[in-house]
């Protein structure tokens, strides 16, 4: 058995994984994943020396044939050969999710704008990924993401940033010992009946050992579907958001349902942070350990846990920098992450304001990998709150308060809401009505983290409601409008 398992996940990984994508314009996974697990252990300056050059590269592509940065550069009288160190990308504004949504046809290589008008002629919806059949000529993918307010950022790539996602996660896998082709189930961002009848979810089920399920809006009965599929199939590697894992394990553990078939090795969380209690709850339930993938869909995968719980950054594929001229998080290099893509995409993203607040730091990691180590990751920019004192408060905090075993015991979810005029409200979804004694032990939490003149109100509720991209947000700012 063992013998036929390692065959299959040979063909699959190493023939058909690479070959398929081949065919769908995404290069050199197979080669970059061989040159990652090798340059990850090369020493620092190594790195940082790629980064240089397929920095400057990059640079010199947008001043060439990216209208955008064309104009910007001018603007500023920048030239790609001022670049003579990292740090000289300083010299460059910061692109925003605005400039994004306002500019994606000037953002994009002149060569490629008659594909685009092809592509934003189509018939099919904004959210859809456009295949490549249409428009051979430049092999191009539209693309979109949904931000929190519901406005999409429409971007194209060639299919080098799937590429180096793909490497990078199989990187990522085999720091955790899981071989290419390994069977992997996947919680995507489709519905169940969608699950049926789908042509492409069964190229990549025989094909890739991918058993694609649904990951948003869940039901039980939708859960009940993916654990008797996952029996069935016995992947060794879940993957998916992190709300639709939390939400897997919590119905196992609720039902008893039997989990002696299901014997993951790895827990793959995106697309959101890894909260503790839920990290928590996975490999509790599930027994094995759990990751976190770091990244946007507009600039891929840029970081990812390893064993030893740093979160390594992909420094082959993505610069990542902070940023805080404002001087919101109190210096030590914490600020908000900006990135920059490094692969050939005729798209590029130059210092792009990811939202979120961290330090980037050479890595320190027991496991001797030399890719820098994100740091201090907080959570979104409006999650933050600063106290008076000038401490932050970041998501993780009102985490670690929740589990509490008093206080978990009595609520089910929460939700921080900081209103504009300063006051905190907590809306509580309660287990059962004894919940006055975790209450006033809230209140006590509370009174030693806040100011005493900061209003704490608690709002009971039935359910809380997921945002418009379906996930579930823990802290909101209103005074942030994020
Ligand atoms: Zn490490």
């Amino acid at each position: 058995m063992k013998y036929f398992e390692r065959i299959n996940e040979y063909i699959a990984g190493n023939i058909l994984f690479p070959l398929s994508n081949y065919f769908l314009n995404r290069k050199n996974i197979l080669s970059n994943y061989r040159k990652f697990i090798e340059s990850e252990w090369y020493p620092e300056e190594w790195l940082r020396d790629v980064q240089l050059k397929k920095i400057i590269k990059t640079l010199e592509y947008a001043n060439s044939r990216v209208p955008y940065y064309m104009k910007i550069f001018k603007e500023i009288d920048f030239s790609p050969k001022d670049i003579k160190q990292l740090d000289d990308i300083k010299m460059l504004p910061t692109l925003t999710r605005q400039d994004v949504i306002e500019y994606y046809k000037e953002m994009v290589d002149t060569r490629f704008q008659s594909s685009i008008r092809i592509a934003d002629n189509s018939e099919r919806g904004l959210g859809e990924p456009i295949s490549f059949a249409g428009f051979r000529k430049h092999k191009l993918v539209r693309n979109t993401s949904s931000g929190s307010t519901g406005a999409p950022t429409i971007f194209y790539e060639n299919g080098s940033i799937t590429s180096s996602n793909w490497a990078n996660e199989m990187r990522m896998r085999s720091w955790y010992g899981i071989n290419p082709g390994a069977k992997e189930m996947r919680m995507a961002r489709i519905s169940t009946e969608f699950m049926q009848k789908n042509r492409t979810l069964l190229m990549r089920k025989y094909l890739w050992n991918q058993l694609i399920l649904p990951g948003t809006n869940l039901s039980d009965t939708d859960y009940e579907i993916c654990y008797r599929s996952v029996r069935k199939f016995r992947p060794k590697v879940f993957w998916g958001f992190t709300s639709a894992l939390s939400g897997f394990a919590e119905y196992i553990e609720n039902n008893g349902k039997d989990i002696s078939q299901l014997r993951p090795q790895l827990i793959i969380t995106w697309a959101a942070p890894l909260y503790e209690h839920e990290e928590k709850k996975l490999k509790s339930v599930f027994g094995c350990p759990v990751t976190n993938i770091y990244g946007a869909r507009e600039v891929g995968h840029i970081a990812a846990i390893c064993p030893q719980g740093s979160f390594h950054i992909n420094q082959e594929s993505l610069f990542v920098e902070t940023d805080d001229v404002n001087g919101d998080y109190g210096g030590n290099d914490v600020g908000e992450i900006l990135v920059t893509t490094l692969e050939n995409t005729p798209m590029p993203f130059i210092r792009y304001r990811m939202g979120d607040v961290g330090r980037v730091s050479s890595s320190d990691c027991s496991c001797g990998r030399s890719l820098q180590v994100m740091k201090e990751f907080l959570g979104r920019t409006g999650e933050i709150f600063i106290t008076r004192d000038g401490r932050m408060i970041s998501p993780n905090f009102w985490c670690r308060t929740f589990m509490n075993d008093r206080i978990a015991k009595a609520f089910k979810r929460f939700q921080v809401i900081y209103r504009r005029d300063g006051n905190i409200c907590i809306k509580l979804v309660r287990k059962d009505n004894n919940s006055y004694e975790a209450e006033s032990l809230l209140k006590e939490f509370l009174k030693k983290n806040f100011h005493s003149d900061i209003k704490v109100d608690f709002d009971y509720v039935e359910k809380i409601e997921p945002r418009i991209s379906g996930k579930y947000q823990m802290v909101i700012n209103e005074a942030k409008n994020n």
